[in-house]
């Protein structure tokens, strides 16, 4: 049985740490991975508030090197020695803004591997690719182009790019073909998120449709109110 997973990932956001702390007291054995991924400068204080909590941290972008003359990145290892356990690699927004390709992906998440971090894997079509029912080539393509050329444990999120902070989500079925799709084709075991406008209202019947293990948060995941309904629907 794949982890069950609820993440949060706070994009360029800081809310208050002490929500933080409101989400481990609710959940002070949840049973299910809960993790947060706030920005590169607030993850070493996070990582630190957390430590004796179940919490666990996560970095939003790796950079495939070790160290080096890269100004402005963050390495895995940097990530790790801030506490993180995770990185989410090849979001739609790092995509979109940074222009990454598929093959970078898979070198940031072979290099998070290296660093002993787990990569949660971004994938997910536009609103033109899914009207033109490319979808299920889309995600073929990036997936196929973004894992990492070794068995080692990883997390994939489907995260449609029309259905981030809008509001709109996919009908359980869309969602349920493109897991299965995932579920064919990432390594066994491997826990699958969906991700896009995710919210309390909303997780049970996404988290009842086969082959999804778990949720990626954006705005939910700001507070412990709008969060904490998500991580019990779990
Ligand atoms: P929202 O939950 O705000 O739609 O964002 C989803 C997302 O991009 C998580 O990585």
């Amino acid at each position: 049985m794949p982890q069950k997973i609820a993440a949060g990932n706070w994009k360029m956001n800081a809310p208050d740490p002490a929500e933080a702390d409101t989400l481990a007291r609710q959940h002070p054995d949840p049973g299910v991975t809960v993790l947060l991924c706030p920005p590169a400068t607030l993850l070493a204080s996070l990582s630190e508030r957390l430590s004796q909590t179940k919490i666990q941290t996560g970095g939003q972008d790796c950079h495939t090197a070790a160290s080096g003359a890269h100004t402005g990145d963050v390495s895995a290892a940097m990530l790790a020695a801030a506490g993180a356990g995770h990185v989410i690699l090849g979001h739609s927004e790092r995509r979109a803004d940074h222009g990454e390709s598929d093959g970078l992906v898979r070198e940031k998440a072979e290099a998070a591997l290296e660093a002993g971090l787990t990569p949660i894997i971004c994938v997910g079509e536009t609103l033109e690719e899914r009207d033109a029912e490319r979808t299920l080539e889309v995600i073929e393509g990036q997936l196929s182009g973004s894992l990492p050329r070794t068995d080692a444990p990883l997390i994939v999120a489907y995260e449609p790019v029309w259905a981030i902070g809008t509001g709109r989500t996919p009908t359980p079925d869309q969602i349920e073909k493109v897991h299965a799709l995932l579920r064919a084709q990432a390594p066994s075991d491997t826990p699958l998120l969906y991700g896009g406008s995710v919210k309390g209202s909303n997780a049970a019947e996404i988290f009842a449709i086969a082959n999804v293990d778990g949720a990626l948060v954006g705005g939910a995941s700001l507070t412990a109110e709008a969060f904490s309904p998500i991580v019990s629907a779990l």
